[in-house]
């Protein structure tokens, strides 16, 4: 079995703390679970919650949940602590023109090191 590694990628994304952080996050849609009751990952009563539809389905914001904007504009959320270990801020210079500087061999960019900066090696897969 070979072995790999994930691509250097460079998402966008916003921590979602209340509703109107984020266009896509809308109110917490479950029939099902009343808004008072407590939600299990994060302790708070789930009016408190978002919703974002997801390729899936739709999953559950809790407040300080990233909305991560994916390579291809898919959307899902990421729990804070998974989001720390898994992204940095990316430098100005490389945001400017990812691709670009992306492309090139590290030794053009005058000693500068992107791969440190832009590399998200086990980034978070969304739940099934
Ligand atoms: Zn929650």
């Amino acid at each position: 079995m070979s072995r790999f590694r994930k691509k250097p990628v460079i998402i966008e994304a916003v921590q979602w703390r209340e509703h109107g952080d984020h266009p896509d996050v809308g109110y917490f849609r479950r029939p099902d679970v009343s808004g008072e009751s407590i939600c299990s990952e994060c302790g708070c009563r789930f009016h408190t919650h978002g919703w974002i539809d997801t390729l899936e389905d739709g999953h559950r914001v809790c407040p300080g949940d990233w909305i991560i904007t994916g390579i291809k504009g898919e959307k899902y959320p990421c729990k804070p602590d998974i989001f720390e270990a898994t992204y940095e801020p990316v430098p100005e210079y490389v945001a400017k023109d990812p691709v670009a500087i992306a492309g090139q061999p590290q030794e053009d960019l005058g000693g500068r090191r992107i791969v440190d900066s832009v590399t998200t090696y086990g980034a978070y897969e969304p739940p099934i």
